[in-house]
């Protein structure tokens, strides 16, 4: 089974490619869902990251307070890299559980979306590595419009991340989104009979 890794910036495309690839018929694993799975209620990680950050980042149902776990590492690098320590290796470890399930179901090909595929280390779990990318200006106009963000927090949230440029160098193949959804989905369709069916 060929795994392709699919990962970009900050609001570069990647839900929406992988959305979209599914409708192509190709299975996708979703590295958020494995993220928000992995400190469910109950999990040794989310009991790490109460040690860690304190009962504040638990809501009342005992379910993790992302937004507010989101502030707080956003502005304290180390605390990010804390909490990284914990999630990352335990996503890897669900999203190899999913490649193994895929894999005996006799899939031939599938998708692994990850926002950060390349700072997590993932890429190994991946024969190759797609980027979905988009010039700068567009990238900060799709946040905005999309978190309803000023300029300067969409800025901070760009900066924050791995610049683009360095993900698509690193990446096997370049998804250019600076056009419309429409042109994008004709891309993928076209990348998917080629480079991943093999057809001609
Ligand atoms: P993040 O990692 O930040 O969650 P993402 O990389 O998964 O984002 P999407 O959620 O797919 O990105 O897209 C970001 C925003 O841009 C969404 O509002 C989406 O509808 C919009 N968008 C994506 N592709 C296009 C396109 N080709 N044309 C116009 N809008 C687009």
């Amino acid at each position: 089974m060929k795994v392709i890794g699919l990962t970009g910036g900050i609001a570069s495309g990647k839900s929406t490619a992988a959305r979209l690839l599914e409708e192509l018929g190709v299975p996708v694993i979703d590295a958020d869902l494995l993220a928000r799975e992995a400190v469910r209620p109950g999990t040794e990680s989310l009991a790490a990251i109460v040690a860690l950050f304190g009962n504040r980042v638990l809501r009342s149902d005992g379910a993790l307070e992302r937004e507010l776990l989101g502030r707080l590492v956003f502005e304290d690098p180390h605390a990010r890299v804390s909490l990284e320590g914990i999630i990352h290796p335990e996503v890897r470890r669900l999203a190899e559980l999913k490649l193994e399930g895929l894999r005996k179901s006799g899939a031939p090909v599938v998708f692994y979306m990850a926002p950060l595929l390349m700072e997590a280390g993932a890429d190994t779990l991946c024969d190759e590595v797609w980027v979905v990318d988009l010039d700068a200006g567009t990238q900060l106009q799709r946040v905005r419009d999309r978190d309803g963000m000023s300029r300067r927090e969409a800025l901070q949230r760009v900066a924050a991340q791995m610049p683009p440029a360095e993900k698509a160098a690193r990446g096997d193949l370049v998804i250019d989104n600076r056009g419309t959804v429409e042109e994008l989905a004709a891309l993928l369709k076209e990348l998917v009979k080629t480079r991943v069916k093999g057809e001609t």
